[in-house]
């Protein structure tokens, strides 16, 4: 029997994650991998998270609190809001799922840049929703033309702050006006992945636009600064009412007992928070100052990475440097992208890359 499968899912293509370490390892027989491809913290996770997660392991026959009381409780503390607001994801990319089959109906469209996070585009079509693309203007989100792309048929709109690939930000002004022209029936989507990074102080408090009542949700991860990625645990921030209805499609057990307790135990862990911030700030200087030797201009980030046009076939600079044990990641064209290491890792990635591009 033919298998009937909806154009829409047909039409999607799997996701391709930054390659895992062992994979590099067992295909070309490397002893040493750098991993530079998936924004993760290099610090590795809180010593605190570590703690919690031996300490939990003696309950794992049991169901986690499907309510994550503790977690959603410090969350909602942090930020000021109620319990009822926050809700967690396994990752933050769950919820972004959540979002498109709680608000697209076929033919519904969702505002999103290119380029940004490819997830947005994946879970809209596999929704059934029309992605409306609105290009980048000089790498930022065009927020007044988004706006302009509202119609009736809009029910979401995303916004990556800082944007990934290109780690720019959009300013609380940009966003403040932005707001201004979205009517009630669009929910903004601020993906804020990066957020504990940022260092510009025209960084939105996207947390007050929530409680101002207005349809947003903050997207916040503990896979990125806070080191736990393979655990898989995100969060929302967002009004009693979006979150209500995206409780009715969150699967009960989302986020597993181990997640919680190492989220809620790294959430406490400021020192190690601090310390990721200054390792990326050093990291970033070393980064952007080896790339500007070589000839080239680092678009400025304010995440843990640099996106760069590095002028010859990004996929064969891609190649060449997996070869060499160090996994960057190809976005486009001549576009890659390079998270922020250790000091180390970052001098064995620019002296790679140097060697490499000079053979291209
Ligand atoms: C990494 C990332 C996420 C978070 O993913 P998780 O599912 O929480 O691991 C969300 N949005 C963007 C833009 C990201 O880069």
């Amino acid at each position: 029997m033919p298998l009937k499968v909806h154009p829409d899912i047909a039409s999607l293509s799997p996701y391709v994650p930054g390659k895992p370490i062992e994979e590099l390892q067992r295909e070309f027989g490397l002893a040493r991998v750098i991993k530079l491809a998936s924004n993760e913290n290099p610090l590795g996770p809180s010593p605190k998270a570590l703690a919690a997660l031996s300490e939990g392991s003696a309950t794992l026959h049991r169901y986690p609190d499907g309510g994550a009381f503790r977690l959603r409780e410090a969350l909602a503390d942090r930020w000021k809001v109620t319990l009822d607001q926050v809700i967690l994801g396994n990752g933050s990319d769950e919820i972004l799922g959540l979002l498109a089959r709680t608000f697209l109906a076929p033919g519904d469209e969702a505002i999103m840049a290119d380029q940004t996070f490819v997830i947005y585009k994946m879970e809209v079509t596999a929704a059934h929703g029309t992605p409306v693309i609105v290009p980048l203007k000089q790498w930022r989100h065009d927020l007044p033309a988004m706006a302009d792309a509202i119609t009736d048929r809009t029910r979401l709109l995303f916004l990556c702050n800082p944007n990934n690939p290109t780690g720019t930000m959009v300013s609380a002004d940009e966003v403040e006006q932005l707001l201004a022209r979205v009517p009630a029936h669009v929910v903004v989507v601020l993906d804020e992945a990066y957020f504990e990074y940022v260092r510009s102080r025209q960084f939105p408090d996207s947390m007050a636009y929530v409680k101002q009542g207005r349809n947003v949700i903050v997207l916040r991860t503990f896979s990125k600064i806070y080191g736990l990625a393979g655990l898989r645990i995100g969060y929302g921030v967002t009004t009693a009412e979006i979150a209500n209805f995206l409780n009715r499609l969150r699967p009960p057990f989302n986020a597993n007992s181990l997640a919680q307790r190492a989220a809620l135990a790294a959430l406490g862990d400021d020192e190690h928070v601090v310390r990721s911030r200054v390792v990326n700030e050093a990291g970033m200087g070393q980064v952007v100052k080896g790339l500007t030797d070589l000839g080239f201009a680092p678009i400025p980030s304010e995440a843990n990475f640099v996106y760069v046009d590095i002028r010859r076939d990004g996929r064969k600079v891609f190649d060449a440097m997996l070869r060499e044990g160090i996994i960057i990641r190809h976005i486009e064209g001549s576009m890659v992208r390079v998270t922020i290491g250790l000091e180390e890792e970052n001098m064995e990635f620019l002296a790679v890359f140097k060697r490499v591009i000079h053979s291209q």
